[in-house]
């Protein structure tokens, strides 16, 4: 039950606004708990003393050594942890990347935290507590940060986790964080391994808001994706951009595009062959940008291309027209890059802060 449903079963009679109130609270860094929430009684402050003010707690925050990556371990409230990052983005701007769910049931053949398998989701508290967390911790490290950062600047789900497969806590995680911080929906990505059934849901859906959403692809060919993503299937590709073609229809504008994101594996999907594949799969569908990710080590069977690889992979894409960058990787110094998040606490000590 989240810290919401406790409150209606606590005050059953009470207006929505007093909700609203409390949950703007929350993102007011000079209030750090109930008494500060002068707005309301008394009385009320100290029936709510039970509530967690916040549910995810520090355990242990690691620093890379540029001082541009921050990893936390966050202890939840039934003994899981979780891991997130904050770290400065090309702009000097610093994004958040959370956790939805602990471990994760997609078993990406090249992610430490689908070998975890599914612990659990998350609420929709411990996704919003993050951001708090991380808010907190920007306030009070502000000063010996490269760029001096007074804010969060962007959000992306690409943590642990599969953020689809915890859908309605999603939802109300992205609709609490565009009410009560000055995140607008452009700066906020949803990274997904590629639920059907949610995408599909996702454009039917009123309350769901529109923020911009990343598809993991890693191939547009069906037999080596399935090798990467084991949970894909047969016809996953033409249902694909079938949907993307729709989403895009619809929602597709000079601000909205959709991602495709491509982790670069050595032999497996860097060849110039699967370049020409990617590069006629997203020309059937459109405004789609590629981002490609170098792999990033963990313990499994895949080796990360070769640099010369990755740029004649990025110069295929480009003379069939897409837009395709490489993406920076950070943090693989405390295991916070993409792919590497796993609670691994006997890794931790050396870089703790
Ligand atoms: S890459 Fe994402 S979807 Fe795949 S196992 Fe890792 S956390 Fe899950």
């Amino acid at each position: 039950m989240n810290r919401k449903e406790q409150f209606n079963l606590l005050f059953p009679n009470t207006p929505a606004f007093r909700w609203k109130q409390i949950e703007q609270a929350f993102f007011v860094s000079s209030i750090a708990g109930w008494d500060g929430v002068t707005s309301l009684s008394k009385e009320m402050r100290a029936k709510l003393v039970d509530l967690p003010w916040m549910s995810v707690s520090t355990n242990t925050v690691m620093v890379g050594k540029k001082r541009d990556t921050h990893k936390a371990l966050l202890n939840l409230a039934d003994g899981q942890v979780i891991e997130s990052v904050l770290m400065e983005n090309v702009r000097g701007d610093w994004t958040i990347c959370v956790s939805s769910q602990v471990g994760c049931a997609m078993r990406c053949g090249f992610c430490a935290t689908g070998k975890m398998g599914l612990k659990r989701s998350l609420t929709s508290d411990e996704i919003v507590d993050q951001y708090r967390f991380w808010q907190t911790y920007l306030t009070n490290q502000r000063p010996s940060l490269p760029s001096n950062p007074s804010r969060i600047s962007n959000v992306v789900f690409m943590g642990m986790g599969e953020p689809l497969a915890n859908y309605e806590n999603v939802k109300e995680t992205l609709n609490v964080l565009l009410a009560h911080t000055d995140l607008g929906k452009t700066r906020i990505t949803v990274s997904t391994v590629g639920v059907l059934p949610r995408l599909e849901q996702v454009l039917t859906d009123k309350d769901w808001p529109h923020v911009r959403l990343a598809v993991s692809l890693h191939s547009a060919v069906a037999a080596t994706r399935k090798q990467i993503v084991p949970t894909s299937y047969d016809d996953f590709l033409p249902k694909l951009a079938d949907w993307a073609r729709r989403y895009l229809d619809v929602l597709g504008n000079r601000r909205h595009h959709l991602t495709f994101e491509y982790v670069m594996l050595k032999g497996v999907n860097d060849t110039n062959e699967q370049a020409h594949a990617l590069a006629s799969f997203v020309r059937s569908i459109g405004n789609v940008r590629c981002n490609l990710i170098p792999y990033n080590l963990t313990d499994c069977e895949f080796e990360c291309s070769e640099e010369n690889q990755i740029s004649r992979f990025l110069a295929i894409l480009g003379q069939a027209g897409i837009t395709a960058m490489k993406r920076k990787t950070m943090g693989d110094d405390i295991a916070a890059a993409c792919g590497q998040l796993i609670v691994l606490t006997a890794a931790i000590d050396k870089n703790a802060v």
